[in-house]
């Protein structure tokens, strides 16, 4: 920790893309799109209707519109780059090369939003887990107490889509936090930071470093003193406010047998009365959307009711309805870490887990997350590509099977856990990305719901 205290103090994350004035959109621009996902394709859209001149490139898509030439590279004004679009030294893209050679500024979709809204009040989410759930849960109360917010960011709704709004709540990625170069915020919230999207950053410090990049433009940070490199950093500026899961007087709000302390040290809610959000790493999520509507003025009992109201999202410890006999089957499909996953195992401690881990590997140092929760676990059942990676990890541990596919791996593990005795589950937390086998981790989550739904005693 201190190595990697001491390396950070003097990394430089910035690539030398030149600075644009703030009016740079006031005249017409030539302006080159990278990546035409739902980033680029919002971007296009926004930037025509304003009159610029728009073209586009995307290595997988060849029949965008207004496709670019290389040939046009003379004419480009400045570049928006989608953050899946790699931009450090270590893994850059050649047209983003090619910009820099050329002295062309490279921008994110989030610096045009606050370019086009100087003196919008932002406020700026970003975490390694967590962060959707925030978002929404502060969007959620906000709307209670008659604020009108808007969402959007990494949640799925691109920054350029979103309606006008006198607040709005993004959930920040370290990929745009890492491209932007107007980052600006009323509020920034950095939730936890864990090893993660490590081969795009290049390392754990580049990461770090763009998550950072947050609190560095916020006015009021808040943050939380378990995460203790951001503590760090941070936790000694003016307009900070700290959170901690635990009972820990010093934090602006804290956890004390259960109920969520803040405001003037009392009482604003009793935890076990939420159930929208199960399991303690929800404490964190509940205490930062708390930290955030408390500075907005809303009374704690009004914010307390909200939290108590609130849904969670799909695919983040999901309990399925459908119950066979003794066995609950939940779903946990954007557990993408190993992190995510240890607060799954958590959760279901006391359980019989049966539990189903796959697809594409993080590399992360899964024992050191998940190392301490597996007493509960019977078995795991393996599917996708990371299958013999984690046949080793958890060799001489816990028992393994490579299942090949998240369906079959769902109906094993239906065979050995349907006589159980006591409190069995079967939980896909997966711990890994999706794109091996789904496109996206919505789709592996509706692929197990529908699967279990499907299931029957007839498939033992
Ligand atoms: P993100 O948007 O950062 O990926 P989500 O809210 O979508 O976060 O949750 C992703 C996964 O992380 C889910 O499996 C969820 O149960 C778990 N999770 C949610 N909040 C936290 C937290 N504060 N700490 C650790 N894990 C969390």
């Amino acid at each position: 920790m201190l190595r990697l205290l001491s390396y950070y103090h003097c990394i430089d994350y910035r690539h030398s893309s030149p600075v644009i004035k703030t009016n740079f959109f006031a005249s017409k621009r030539n302006v080159l799109i990278i990546g035409f996902g739902k980033t680029g394709r919002s971007a296009h859209r926004f930037l025509k209707e304003r009159g610029h001149r728009v073209f586009v490139h995307d290595d997988f898509n060849e029949s965008v519109p207004d496709s670019f030439d290389p040939g046009q590279m003379s004419d480009i004004d400045i570049a928006i780059k989608s953050p899946s679009v790699p931009l450090s030294s270590h893994n850059r893209h050649a047209i983003i090369e090619n910009l820099l050679k050329d002295n062309i500024p490279i921008i994110s979709a989030f610096d045009v939003f606050i370019l086009y809204n100087p003196t919008a009040r932002v406020i700026g989410i970003t975490g390694t887990n967590g962060k959707s759930t925030t978002t929404a849960l502060t969007y959620h109360i906000m709307k209670n107490a008659g604020i009108d917010a808007q969402i959007g960011g990494n949640i799925g709704i691109p920054y350029l889509d979103v309606p006008e709004s006198t607040v709005y709540i993004f959930e920040m990625s370290s990929y745009e936090l890492e491209s932007s170069h107007h980052l600006k915020f009323e509020i920034g919230c950095i939730l936890n930071i864990y090893p993660d999207h490590l081969k795009f950053h290049g390392d754990f410090v580049n990461y770090v470093a763009a998550k950072h990049k947050l609190l560095e433009h916020s006015q009021i940070k808040i943050l939380s003193l378990e995460d203790i490199v951001t503590a760090e950093k941070f936790g000694y500026m003016r307009d900070v406010i700290t959170v901690s899961t635990e009972y820990t007087p010093r934090a602006n709000v804290y956890v004390f047998e259960r109920a969520m302390m803040g405001g003037a040290k009392s009482v604003v809610l009793d935890l076990t009365e939420v159930p929208g959000l199960i399991g303690q790493h929800n404490y964190q999520n509940i205490e930062f959307a708390y930290a955030i509507c408390r500075h907005y003025g809303i009374p704690d009992y009004i914010i307390a009711k909200g939290i108590r109201t609130f849904d969670s999202l799909p695919h983040r410890l999901n309990m399925i309805k459908k119950k066979l006999g003794n066995v609950l089957f939940v779903n946990d499909s954007k557990a993408t870490n190993p992190e995510s996953a240890s607060k799954a195992l958590a959760t279901f401690l006391g359980y019989k887990i049966f539990w189903l881990v796959g697809g594409r590997s993080k590399n992360a140092d899964t024992l050191s997350s998940v190392g301490a929760y597996l007493d509960s676990v019977q078995k795991i059942y393996l599917f996708g590509e990371s299958a013999d990676e984690f046949t080793r990890t958890f060799e001489g541990i816990k028992k393994t099977v490579d299942c090949k596919t998240m369906l079959s791996a769902l109906r094993l593990a239906y065979k050995d856990a349907a006589n159980e005795e006591g409190s069995v589950v079967i939980l896909l937390s997966p711990m890994c990305a999706s794109f091996d086998q789904f496109e996206d981790f919505e789709h592996r989550g509706n692929e197990f719901v529908k699967a279990v739904e499907a299931l029957s005693n007839d498939a033992i």
